[in-house]
């Protein structure tokens, strides 16, 4: 693991070891038996594991700075909320084996919600919903609509939770992890989904690189109050389209990699269309309204020197942005795999960089629909010697991509990839 990854971890660690010492410590029962001890303390750990998972939900660029990126926080996010679920569904067992002793009848009695009421029955229907949804959330090769239709399950569980940990009378500082709970999903739900932290935005220019590829140029509303978004190039945006002249758009909020940077706050977006949101986009004209938040990420955070840049169809945003932000002052190889003959997105521009930018050394590949074979593409192990590699595009390429360079003799920290799938 390289060394900021590293250090990512051990801030991440350290923050869900507190929260769930703090909340374990001030809940730590007097003078109860084990497994009724047992029960209090896994569902305290599991409302701490909860709390950490929907704080790195939190969409806000300064928060994702400070914690590595949004990259690493949806990971834990989904790694804290799967324990979150294991540790929570320990604690109504707990409870029932600290009856089981005396009678399974009385096991069964500490777990009825017909028999202990409302708490109880809050606290199943919350256990449910995380299940269903987390079931779901696991299932990677469902598409993005319908998942993050099921993933909103978790929400409600997680509301639920906040309720039975409520309905149980809890009072004082304990009172302070279900009013956490709601208000960061409160603070997702309002700054992120609904667009509260985004800055207003409209499209001024749409150009078609390809039948399947649209630039666009966005421009911040002059009367907005707020300060333009100042991004560098390899930095993303969340961006939503709304309505414009002849164009409805479809309002979600979805990452796109920003590819040329203006005075005044403008973005330039090139935009593939690889479901239903970005095919709806290719039809926009200039004139629809666009929230953007961000910027987030840091790809070109490597450091300066010969660089191997390694871009996979749409991938090649990240590098267009560098390349159009001024002349390079290292050596760059760029390879850029795509699969779309001569109407591949800015090659007429990329020849055209690479034959005024002397440090710039182009390979274009078209590899029609076979997958391409990257140990022949990629420099040999001499010709890698001291490069910082950049990778960006489909996850497959990257993860191939790695594997053979790692193979190559080249070291972790000199790899940084953006992959352009997380959830
Ligand atoms: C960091 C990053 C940078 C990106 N930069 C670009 C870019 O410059 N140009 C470009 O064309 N595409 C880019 N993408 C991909 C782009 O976000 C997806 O193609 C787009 O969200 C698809 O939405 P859809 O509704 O059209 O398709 P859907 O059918 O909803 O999804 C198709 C696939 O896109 C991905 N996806 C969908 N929504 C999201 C989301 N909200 N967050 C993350 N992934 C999602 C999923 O993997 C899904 O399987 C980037 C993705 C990431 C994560």
């Amino acid at each position: 693991m390289p060394g900021h990854a590293r250090s990512i971890s051990t801030r991440l660690t350290l923050i869900t070891v507190l929260v769930v010492g703090a909340l374990v410590g001030w809940a730590w029962p007097q003078a109860l038996a084990l497994w009724r001890t047992g029960g209090l303390v896994t569902g305290w750990m599991g409302s701490g594991l909860l709390l950490v998972s929907l704080l790195l939900m939190v969409r806000e660029p300064w928060l994702a700075r400070s914690l590595g990126g949004l990259e690493p926080m949806y990971r834990w996010h989904h790694l804290l909320g799967v324990w979150a679920y294991v540790v929570v569904l320990a604690h109504p067992l707990a409870f029932a084996a600290s009856d089981w002793s005396e009678s399974p009848a009385m096991a069964w009695a500490m777990l009825s919600p017909w028999q202990q009421g409302w708490p109880v029955w809050l606290g199943w229907a919350s256990l449910l919903c995380m299940m269903a949804g987390l079931m779901v959330a696991l299932w990677p090769k469902l598409r993005y609509a319908i998942w993050r239709q099921f993933h909103h399950l978790l929400s409600l569980s997680v509301l639920l939770g906040a309720a039975h940990l409520v309905a149980l009378g809890l009072d004082g500082v304990l009172l302070v992890a279900p009013l956490l709970i709601i208000g960061f999903l409160l603070w997702r739900v309002i700054r992120a989904d609904h667009g509260l932290g985004a800055q207003p935005y409209v499209v001024q220019r749409v150009k078609h690189l390809s039948p399947t590829t649209v630039e666009l140029s966005l421009q911040p509303l002059a009367a907005s109050a707020t300060k333009p978004l100042s991004a560098a190039p390899g930095q993303f945006v969340l961006a939503a389209f709304f309505a414009g002249p002849k164009y409805q758009g479809c309002g979600e909020y979805h990452p796109y990699t920003i590819s040329s940077l203006g005075d005044e706050g403008r973005l330039g977006l090139g935009i593939k269309a690889l479901g239903d949101c970005t095919r709806q986009l290719q039809s926009i004209r200039s004139g629809a309204a666009v929230r953007v938040q961000g910027p987030f990420g840091d790809f070109f955070a490597g450091g300066s020197g010969p660089s191997l840049w390694l871009a996979g169809g749409i991938g090649i945003t990240p590098f267009i942005a560098a390349l159009r932000n001024g002349p390079l002052v290292d050596p760059v190889h760029l390879i850029y795999l795509h699969r779309e003959g001569a109407a591949a997105p800015y090659t007429q521009e990329l020849n055209e960089l690479a034959a005024q930018q002397p440090m710039l050394q182009l390979q274009v590949v078209d590899t029609g629909d076979a997958l391409p074979d990257l140990s022949q593409l990629l420099p040999a192990a001499s010709d890698l010697t001291g490069l910082g590699c950049y990778l960006c595009g489909p996850s497959a390429m990257v993860d191939a991509a790695v594997q053979l360079l790692h193979q190559r003799g080249v070291g972790a920290p000199r790899i940084h990839f953006e992959r352009f799938d997380f959830r």
